[in-house]
């Protein structure tokens, strides 16, 4: 047989002009609608966007702010959330969730992980509290939620605050609920690669307490309800209008994405199934009651290195997410209060391998995934 022509393309981790190419006449007439306006920030696409997405976690209130890392920021800020207090989080996360911690004068105390959903274990969590624990910061990796009910448990026997980092899990639910309407505010993240992505920063904080959207309100514009009137000491975290109309458009298209991504998941594990190495790889799992997003479809192996050459050499992005874990970072050194050891965490980080996954992905690209995993395995 002829080896069709997409065989020697490359295949990108992600590919956002695939996405835009099929949206196209509505991304271009939402631009052109905000500059006809004249409106730039803070305006009626914003307002609606807030509406849109608070609809659709299933939350009262939403506010639009500058990004991810700010919407987590300003949510401990919200919820009291300062100096001296400990807020437990995953040891496996990306950057900005231990940031955010530290810039509200917080101490973060990293909790290791579940093996089969890489989310905070909820043992290791109870094992975390001390008398200074104010919040839990529940990160859901990758697209799948967290042990929330273990968490509302815990958060409610020592009245703890919960502040979900959902900037890779839009969409996902759990127990039939979405994330974000969890616990007292819900972070997400517009960042271009992510499941919504806007085409340049944004992020919004989802919430049911009226207390914490005018708090983050508040502080998202220098602190002030009317203009230099400053009733405390905020930032400027605005999202703009070019932003809001672009994802407005994006969040229409949400559940179809997130359903293709969940069909492409399906779609590798039968791939690897016919290749004869899904035994060979940690595929990611499900819990019940969970409906994973697939923000990164993430697979484990020992032979992590030479599988992310072999993928790089024949043109297959790939990418280690994450290979430190935040208790390491040089940055954070002496930041955490305890050292609790991080085992699975840990060998997480060293087998940790994710795929292309985008909802333009085609069966032949997962299937020349499948093969070049394959080949890999068996020269080994
Ligand atoms: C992307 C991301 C953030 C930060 O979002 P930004 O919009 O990039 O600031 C925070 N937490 C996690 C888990 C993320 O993946």
């Amino acid at each position: 047989m002829q080896p069709s022509l997409t065989a020697m393309l490359p295949i990108p981790l992600v590919d956002l002009r695939a996405q835009y190419q099929r949206i196209k006449p509505e991304i271009d007439a939402a631009i052109q609608r905000v500059v006809d306006s004249g409106q730039f920030i803070l305006g009626p696409e914003v307002e609606a966007l807030e509406r849109e997405l608070a609809a659709y976690c299933g939350t009262k209130y939403a506010v639009a702010v500058a990004s991810g890392t700010d919407a987590l920021e300003l949510s401990l800020r919200a919820c009291g959330i300062g100096p001296g207090d400990e807020v437990m989080t995953t040891a496996f996360s990306f950057f900005a969730t231990a940031e955010a911690i530290i810039s509200v004068g917080a101490i973060p105390i990293f909790v290791d992980i579940e093996p089969a959903t890489y989310t905070l274990d909820p043992a290791a969590l109870e094992a975390a509290i001390t008398p200074r624990t104010k919040a839990i910061l529940p990160v859901h990796l990758y697209g799948h939620p967290c042990a929330m009910t273990e968490v509302a448990r815990l958060a409610k026997t020592h009245r703890l605050t919960v502040i979900e980092d959902c900037a890779q899990a839009l969409g996902a639910t759990y127990q039939g609920r979405r994330v974000g309407s969890l616990g007292q505010a819900g972070c997400l993240s517009f960042y271009p690669s992510k499941n919504l992505g806007g085409y340049g920063d944004g992020g919004m904080v989802v919430t049911n307490d009226a207390t914490v959207a005018e708090q983050v309100r508040l502080l998202r514009t220098h602190g002030s309800r009317q203009p230099y009137h400053h009733l405390t000491v905020g930032t400027n975290s605005r999202l703009d209008e070019l932003q809001a109309a672009v994802l407005r458009v994006k969040l229409r298209h949400l559940d179809a994405w997130n359903e293709a991504r969940r069909r492409h998941a399906t779609s590798y594990g039968e791939a690897f199934r016919r290749a004869g190495i899904d035994q060979a790889l940690g595929l990611p799992q499900q819990r019940p009651g969970c409906q994973h997003v697939y923000a990164l479809y993430s697979i484990r192996s020992r032979q992590r290195e030479h599988l992310k050459q072999r993928l790089i050499m024949q043109g297959i992005g790939c990418q280690v997410a994450y290979p430190t874990l935040l208790s390491e970072q040089p940055a954070l050194a002496g930041a955490s209060r305890q050292a609790h050891p991080w085992p699975t965490a840990t060998t997480i980080a060293q087998e940790i391998l994710s795929l292309p996954l985008y909802p333009e992905l085609t069966a032949e690209m997962i299937d020349r995934v499948a093969d070049t995993l394959a080949q890999a395995i068996s020269t080994r």
